[in-house]
């Protein structure tokens, strides 16, 4: 099997499955019961949550554990919405559905109004329109994604934050893709929430986390026991939190050495795609200014393209058609006709981790060339 779909999730790392099985075979108890077992749980908690701020130059009070990616970022849509007085959200039209669906519902059901900024032919924000934006409307909420999850554009984190608070816009800003690949330091900037997903780092599914800049206040999405400081009710996922913490703390130790390891992967991917599937077009930026681990590309139409993605997967290569959610799927991508991409053909999204070979990538080709001649 070669798995090249780490962009919708990754493989656990072995070391993730120490820490997960330790706890649930040991520490099991409820983090919110007063005896032993229960404050054992407590500390592998806290200490989570201490190493997940440590990283991100926060305050360990300004991380709440959630359920995924997905629940951090409609905690923040809506708790902004209902609380700090927003009028305006200003987003872009390839951010994930879990952006997208959330403000479908905010049109229907509350009086704010949703900006879309343009795009720019490479998929890159239009800086200068998102600058426009902000200037007609104020008492806004920008959400943007700092690396899309199909073409890998990668926003300026900086320019943004610097942007949004000289026109006292909130900023919640999609990690999801980028963290444990780039060096985030939110203490740093002005940016007031930002979501994570521990699985697209080798660490578990249905553990994530929202960072809350420490002047936000907002309501809580889940209602309950009162948990993570009343935030986010549930009884705490003690091994998915103890698992990603420490995922989050591997990938930041081993950033660089998989940054090199990776970039020397998808480069030598897409040297042999150009030399030996002619007519394919590059969806991403292969530059510094998009994710160094993945590669989206347009296969012309032939008598194979359709069924592309499935015959790769009978040779035992798994990748993607786009977004996870549409993993498998023969469908267009929202992203690619957002960056008005040419529909037809087939689009494949390779998506590397530490764990592929260039050995893979030879592999790989080997099979497309056989399924393409
Ligand atoms: N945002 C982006 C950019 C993503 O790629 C994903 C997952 O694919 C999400 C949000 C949702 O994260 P989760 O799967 O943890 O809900």
């Amino acid at each position: 099997m070669i798995y090249f779909d780490n962009a919708a999730t990754t493989q656990l790392d072995p070391s993730v499955v120490d820490v997960m099985d330790d706890v649930l075979r040991n520490h099991y108890g409820n983090p919110s019961s007063v005896h032993a077992l229960g404050r054992d749980a407590r500390v592998i908690i806290e200490d989570a949550r201490r190493k997940v701020a440590a990283q991100l130059g926060a305050k360990p009070s300004q991380i709440f554990f959630t359920s995924c990616g997905t629940e951090a970022l409609n905690t923040a849509i809506f708790g902004a919405v209902q609380s700090l007085g927003v009028q305006h959200i200003i987003s872009s039209p390839i951010e994930h559905h879990a952006v997208i669906h959330s403000l479908d519902v905010v049109k229907k059901t509350t009086s704010v109004k949703v900006h879309m900024v343009r795009l720019l032919a490479d998929g890159h924000i239009d800086m200068l329109h998102l600058q426009e934006l902000l200037a007609e409307n104020p008492q806004a909420l920008v959400c943007l994604m700092h690396a899309n999850n199909e073409i890998g554009t990668l926003l300026n984190l900086e320019e943004t934050a610097h942007l949004c608070a000289a026109h006292k816009a909130y900023l919640l800003i999609d990690t999801v893709q980028s963290l444990g690949k780039y060096p985030i330091n939110l203490g740093h900037l002005p940016v007031h929430f930002a979501a994570c997903s521990s699985h697209k780092f080798h660490g578990p599914k249905g553990s994530g986390f929202l960072y809350l800049h420490p002047e936000i206040k907002i309501p809580p999405f889940i209602h309950g026991g009162g948990q993570e400081r009343s935030m986010r009710s549930g009884t705490e996922n003690t091994a998915g939190i103890a698992g990603l913490a420490r995922a989050f703390d591997l990938s930041c130790l081993q950033m660089d050495q998989n940054r090199r390891t990776i970039t020397e992967i998808r480069d030598t991917m897409a040297e042999l795609l150009k030399a030996h599937c002619p007519g394919i077009v590059f969806n991403n930026d292969l530059t510094e200014r998009g994710l160094y681990n993945l590669i989206n590309v347009t296969f012309p139409e032939s008598a194979v393209s359709d069924m592309l993605l499935q015959r790769l997967d009978m040779e035992g290569v798994c990748a993607s058609g786009g977004s996870a959610c549409a993993s498998g799927a023969v469908k267009g991508s929202a992203v690619l006709q957002a960056i008005g991409r040419d529909q037809a053909g087939t689009a494949v999204r390779f998506s590397f981790s530490k764990f592929n070979t260039l050995a893979e990538v030879h592999e790989c080709i080997r099979i497309l060339k056989g399924i393409l001649s």
